[in-house]
């Protein structure tokens, strides 16, 4: 059984994409909604790859025909934002979604893009869930994501949670549900999806713990509380509270001796770990306030440096070749790195021709320092004496 339903991707205003945000700081939905909202390229992508992997499990699930199918998937394909690799990473979508289908015993009822209601947890809120499949007293809610910035986990994630009780309310009354699976695919972050579990209990339980913080979000009420949910904030750049932690990260570390111990430098890393992209996004508002005739004081916009570009191209390159320049000093022919050939030829192709024929080898990349919690191992540079020497000898009995 499919159900598939083309919905509009609206937001509400306490949307459970934003969920990690006002649940954790309750008025910044309101904050947010003075604020104008400006959907960058990434976000426009992230839509074409929505399009793209619902056209897929349209095909899969409805039956849509393969005309119908291929013109669109045409369509889709002549979008400027349009990249190769997405047919590699909707792929793995559907890889995903047909792998958990297979796990039960009758075909499980499945609806894609559904959107769900929230509003007996969360006031006026609702939600657009990429798929949800139900059977066997098991709800499973996938979520395709196209970024790659940020890794998201399905573990304990709010926005997941408010995806499966919406699902749970429009459902339950139809399939008997015991226990919830989240899933998100990232497929240009993790390899595999990262998935979550809980009882159905206690996703219910959650859903009435967040009730009263939902309130205070959707009344504006609370205080405002910097953290790491500020990252997709729309007041980030210019949202006092987080200003004054960032600027306090510089100040306030206890530097009592001239140099900080390692113990000081760690907070201190922690604590500034926003500075660089807040300052940016900061001069970017800054910036388009002067050019609009507004007054920052001490700054102003200016022009920046100029650059030099052919008024035709090719008109210019003809008249040079026709002054006995070489072709070779007019073109400097790259190669692709092979990350650029696997968007270019796809993930499959790539791995044929390339991969798997041994022209490809893999270095380690450059060390880097990650929070503790970072999923990849620790690595240092000494040498483990086990390595050079093998295990360490017993130390000998003594008789005593
Ligand atoms: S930037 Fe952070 S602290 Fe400020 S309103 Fe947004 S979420 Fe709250």
């Amino acid at each position: 059984m499919t159900e598939i339903a083309h919905a509009e991707r609206a937001h509400a205003l306490l949307s459970a994409s934003g969920a990690s945000r006002w649940l954790q700081c309750t008025p910044s939905a309101r904050l947010e909604a003075t604020l104008p909202d400006s959907e960058s390229e990434a976000a426009k992508r992230g839509t074409l790859a929505h399009e793209i992997a619902e056209l897929k499990l349209q095909k899969l699930f409805s039956g849509l025909t393969t005309r119908k199918y291929n013109a669109t998937l045409k369509k889709y394909k002549a979008d400027e934002l349009y990249e190769p690799i997405m047919e590699d990473h909707t792929n793995a979508y559907l890889d995903y979604i047909q792998s958990i289908v297979h796990q039960f015993p009758s075909p499980p009822f499945v609806a894609i893009e559904r959107r769900v209601d929230l509003t007996d947890f969360v006031p006026e809120s609702f939600g657009t869930s990429d798929c949800i499949i139900i059977g066997s007293g098991r709800l499973h809610v996938i979520d395709y994501k196209n970024g790659q910035g940020v890794p998201v986990s399905a573990e304990n994630n709010s926005q997941m949670k408010l995806y499966a009780l919406g699902a749970y309310k429009a459902f339950s009354l139809l399939f008997p549900i015991e226990s919830v699976h989240v899933a998100i695919v990232q497929p240009k972050v993790w390899n595999e999806p990262s998935e979550w579990s809980l009882s159905a209990a206690d996703l219910l339980s959650w859903g009435e713990s967040i009730k009263p913080i939902a309130q205070a979000a959707f009344d504006g009420q609370g205080d405002y509380v910097p953290g790491s949910h500020c990252g997709f904030c729309r007041a980030k750049a210019t949202c006092r509270v987080r200003v004054e932690q960032i600027m306090e990260a510089g100040t306030k570390a206890p530097m009592k001796p001239p140099l900080l111990s390692w113990e000081e430098a760690a907070d201190v890393l922690k604590r500034a770990e926003g500075i660089v992209g807040w300052y940016n996004e900061l001069k970017k508002l800054a910036l388009a306030e002067t050019l609009k005739g507004g007054i920052v004081p001490g700054w102003k916009a200016v022009e920046g440096r100029g650059s030099r570009e052919y008024a035709d191209l090719d008109a210019a390159f003809a008249y040079l070749k026709r002054k006995g320049i070489e072709e070779a000093v007019l073109y400097d022919r790259k190669p692709l790195t092979p990350p650029q050939l696997e968007n270019a030829l796809t993930k499959k192709v790539y791995k044929e021709l390339l991969a798997e024929s041994g022209h490809v080898i893999t270095r380690s990349g450059a060390p880097t320092l990650a929070p503790e919690d970072d999923k990849r191992p620790g690595i240092t540079n000494q040498v483990n004496p086990e390595d050079v020497f093998g295990p360490a000898p017993e130390p000998p009995q003594t008789n005593n």
